[in-house]
């Protein structure tokens, strides 16, 4: 795999990963409107292809090796792009291997277990992505800073004390460790929106007719929590940013840009892991050769005795003879240019 290129991407998506153990404040540490140098959208546009490209390669490797699973858990206020990057930054995968699961207020059925039931029950398997579209960080988002949600949970008086936020940060973190030591890598990212572009997203779905269904009045009631969420947040980040598991603060007031940076934490994370196709052994190999043997025979009159390898040897040809006529081409032109300049410099 090209080192240069992830270190490239590791350089990129430093200023954006929360140190493990440092104290985050959020209003103060990260900015939503950065933008990395990148000035215009559409070399950030170009970045994204790269990445999707990039991406597509890792997951069709990942999938092959069917030892490692990948889990990527989106969080962000309201409006904050989670859908559309997700649309974005998983275009160019193969659909059999990606898992998106979205979490919403728990059933009465999921109430009925352990918070951390239903996203143990979506989780990805080996050879896949998992992409949590909200994830078990709603149970110290949404849950802490409404404690209606806590007291729907059903838990025993001793388990939902003044330190609960604390126990659940350190539940969180274990069951990550435990992913991450049995083949499950495990990233976050946290959409970095600010208040006065949440309020224009807002706006945005009232004013055109076919985002109105996208529009939710309860949202905008939320927006009264906007200090809450960020202290939540702060909170969350400073103590569940791990080394098997850190957290990515994105950049969201431009959605191009945040769609940039959660592929490249993708990737970085697939580099990484670094997934290999399965080698075919000596005796595999002996195998297809009488295969092949045996279905060459079968050749109808008329017909190749194997189709693909020819049509692949014509092709390498013609390539070839392409990139003869070009060279030739290109020395008469270039013949024909010098001959000119000649003549000039004498007259
Ligand atoms: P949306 O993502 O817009 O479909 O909304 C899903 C809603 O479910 C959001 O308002 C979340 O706050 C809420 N939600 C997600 N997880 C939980 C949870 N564990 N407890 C309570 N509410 C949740
Ligand atoms: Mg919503």
């Amino acid at each position: 795999m090209g080192d240069d290129r992830a270190d490239r991407i590791a350089e990129f998506i430093e200023p954006l990963r929360v140190e493990p153990g440092s104290k985050v404040r959020l209003a103060e540490d990260f900015d939503p409107g950065f933008r990395a140098g990148v000035r215009k959208k559409k070399d950030g546009v170009e970045l994204l292809r790269g990445g999707i490209e990039q991406l597509a390669d890792c997951q069709r490797r990942l999938a092959a090796q069917d030892t490692y699973g990948v889990l990527l858990c989106l969080q962000a206020l309201d409006a904050g792009g989670k859908d559309g990057t997700i649309r974005h930054v998983m275009s160019g995968v193969n659909p059999q291997g990606v898992r998106v699961v979205g979490f919403k207020v728990p059933s009465n059925d999921e109430l009925d277990h352990d918070y951390l039931w239903r996203y143990s029950r979506n989780l990805p398997g080996r050879g896949e992505i998992g992409i949590f579209n909200r994830s078990h960080y709603e149970e110290v988002l949404v849950v802490r800073v409404h404690p209606d949600n806590l007291r729907r949970q059903k838990l025993p008086d001793a388990a939902r004390g003044p330190d609960v936020w604390k126990r659940r940060y350190r539940e969180i973190n274990d069951w990550e460790r435990y992913l991450t030591d049995n083949g499950f890598r495990i990233v976050k990212i946290f959409l970095n929106l600010s208040k006065e572009e949440q309020r224009t997203r807002f706006l945005k779905r009232i004013d055109v007719p076919e985002r109105n269904w996208k529009f939710s009045s309860a949202d905008v009631r939320e927006r009264a929590y906007w200090d809450d969420y960020q202290r939540a947040f702060s909170k969350m980040l400073s103590a569940t940013s791990t080394p098997w598991a850190p957290w990515y603060v994105v950049p969201a007031d431009h959605k191009w840009f945040a769609r940039v940076c959660a592929a490249a934490v993708l990737v970085h994370t697939l580099m990484d892991i670094d997934p290999q196709y399965p080698q075919v052994t000596d005796e595999t190999r002996r195998e297809l050769a009488e295969v092949r043997k045996e279905l060459e025979a079968e050749a109808p009159a008329g017909a190749a005795p194997d189709p693909y390898k020819k049509k692949t040897k014509n092709k390498k040809k013609n390539e070839k003879r392409n990139e003869k006529k070009n060279s030739t081409k290109n020395r008469t032109k270039n013949r024909t240019k010098n001959r000119s300049a000649d003549k000039k410099a004498s007259s």
